[in-house]
């Protein structure tokens, strides 16, 4: 045995991932409780292999409130298990809210979806604007050689897999986003070509073989947050991926449930612009007024 998994008490399962199970875990010196992630590396071919050392080295580079923490990993290399340790959220996550609701026919309050709303976006804003969207320009005449002199850059991340059930919610129902399993590492190119996901919360420019982009994120944040209101997805009604595709395209998304605010239903619409260059940037919505004020409300 190694002194990593000596410092744990192993306990429930308590999820299945792609490549294996989730455990919930305690460590021994203080009674912490984390998620450790058990993936069987041996069986993978070298295409998942490489997603998921990619994986972790976004989980690892991604420090912020409202994303899972990564904490450690582990390769055990006889067993060919890699294990990584991470923040565990106790809440379940915002599939399991949307379903609570409607097995219940309790709508969930306005105030509750703009809350979640705000913080899905600032964990967004970060992947999405790591050096802030705001470029300071040297005020001083110095030269630009020494403008970046100090400057942290970290490669733009886009989640790519943005749907109710990879929104966790931590015991006090803090959202923190995770399964970034499906996400690149954007460092050349501005685009990461390859799309594999729920087609529900695909994008149109996705739907049409398009590249991938910030943007496309915004458009299954805007599928989140409707069907927090709505209970189901947009476009629900398609029953094939070409009917999908077809109402996309329509551009005609269903009306919210009554009691939901115009303000709401109108910033959806936004986020759901058939074209990408017109939806809002993660850094654009968080100026939103309402957004403002539901962030000073949660300070
Ligand atoms: P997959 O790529 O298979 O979707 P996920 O990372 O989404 O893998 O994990 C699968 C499930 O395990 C999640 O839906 C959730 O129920 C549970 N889970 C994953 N990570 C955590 C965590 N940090 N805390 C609590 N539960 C988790
Ligand atoms: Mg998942």
């Amino acid at each position: 045995s190694s002194s990593f998994l000596d410092q744990y008490d192993t306990l429930d399962v308590i999820g299945n991932g792609s490549f294996g199970i989730i455990r919930k875990v305690r460590r021994k010196a203080d009674g912490m409780i984390f998620a450790r992630k058990e993936l069987n590396f041996e069986r993978m071919n070298d295409r998942d292999r490489k997603q998921i050392v990619a994986e972790v080295n976004i989980l690892k580079d991604l420090d912020h409130d409202h994303i899972v923490r990564y904490h450690d990993r582990y390769v055990d290399r006889d067993a060919g298990i890699l294990y990584i340790l991470m923040e565990y959220c106790g809440g379940g996550d915002l599939s399991s809210v949307i379903k609570q609701s409607a097995r219940t026919n309790r709508p969930i309050p306005e105030d509750k979806i703009w809350s979640y709303f705000l913080q899905i976006l600032l964990a967004l804003n970060h992947c999405h604007h790591p050096n802030g969207h705001t470029r300071s320009s040297s005020s001083s005449g110095t030269g630009s050689a020494l403008e970046n002199v100090g400057t942290t850059t970290r490669a733009q991340i886009l989640h790519r897999d943005l749907k109710p059930d990879n929104v966790f919610l931590d015991t006090a129902d803090k959202v923190k986003l995770g399964d970034f399993g499906l996400s690149r590492a954007l460092t050349q190119t501005n685009f990461a070509n390859t799309y594999v996901g729920t087609p529900y919360y695909m994008s149109p420019e996705l739907m049409q073989e398009k590249a991938y982009d910030t943007k496309s994120d915004i458009w299954s944040l805007g599928c989140v947050i409707y069907e927090l209101c709505a209970l189901k997805p947009p476009f629900y009604e398609a029953k094939t991926h070409q009917e999908l595709s077809n109402y996309i395209r329509n551009g005609r998304i269903p009306p919210l449930p009554r009691g939901y605010s115009q303000s709401l239903a109108s910033v959806i619409k936004s986020m759901l612009n058939l074209n990408p260059a017109m939806r809002p940037s993660a850094a654009q919505l968080l100026q939103h007024e309402r957004l403002a004020l539901t962030s000073k409300v949660l300070e």
